[in-house]
């Protein structure tokens, strides 16, 4: 049977995690996985429902019916429709860190997430990955960045998007989530033991492609030279 390499990438709200996990896997020819997408996926569907992210009751009682999926170009698709770009917006940003620290919600996802893993080589991003859903992934980095380059990366991003949004919003939003993340009872953003620690603040996307690119080559060695020379 092929051997399926994974890589797991987690890490605080806007920390770059989703821009260098798809130029990885691009490298490496991964499938890209991007865990948060499921999360705000689920809120999406919790708002647009009238229900409140913020009761357990109105999540469990939306758990069953909900279907998402994410296709190889990191399209996130709330049942058939796509909203990769809806799911960025403030609404759901604002409510997400609820809806996604219920101990069923979390369960869901990390099926669907293993599964994934199961089918391919990945790349998967998110809070835990390294620590709860691939703690065998062959590299584990846990990518951090300060408050201030977060928040400015995510400004740029949303105004590429169109997404109206002040600096001073999006640094407030990212220190909340941040609280909630790292505070809930199920699956913490912690870092994993044997993740590796980048630390994003002043480099390049490119240069943060590259160190896990080929720290990842270094890690898994002759294994992976194998892999690509029968291809
Ligand atoms: O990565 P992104 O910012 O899109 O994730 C949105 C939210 O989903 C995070 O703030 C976090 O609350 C949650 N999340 C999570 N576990 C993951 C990925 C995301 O709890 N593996």
């Amino acid at each position: 049977m092929e051997r399926h390499y994974s890589i797991a990438i987690d890490g605080p709200a806007a920390s770059g995690k989703s821009t260098a996990a798809k130029g990885v896997s691009k490298i490496l020819g991964f499938l890209y996985i991007d865990t948060g997408a499921m999360y705000r996926a689920f809120t999406l569907y919790m708002i647009e429902q009238g229900k409140d992210p913020k009761k357990e009751e109105d999540a469990l009682a939306l758990l069953p019916a909900f279907r998402m999926n994410e296709d190889s170009r990191g399209h996130v698709y709330l049942f058939d429709r796509d909203v990769t770009e809806r799911v960025r917006e403030r609404d759901v940003s604002a409510l997400v860190s609820y809806a996604c620290a219920y101990k069923a919600v979390r369960e869901r996802m990390v099926e669907i997430q293993r599964e994934l893993a199961k089918r391919t080589s990945v790349v998967m991003d998110g809070r835990d990955i390294g620590t709860v859903v691939l703690p065998n992934a062959d590299l584990k980095i846990y990518q951090v960045a300060s408050v201030k380059a977060r928040a400015e990366r995510r400004y740029l991003e949303n105004q590429r998007k169109g997404i109206a949004c002040s600096l001073a919003e999006i640094e407030a939003d990212i220190e909340k989530r941040d609280y909630i993340d790292s505070h809930r009872e199920h699956s913490p953003l912690t870092k994993a033991k044997d993740a590796i620690l980048l630390d994003t603040s002043d480099m390049t996307i490119e240069e943060e492609i590259e160190t896990i690119v080929s720290l990842f080559r270094k890690k898994v060695g002759e294994s992976w030279k194998d892999t690509e020379q029968s291809r």
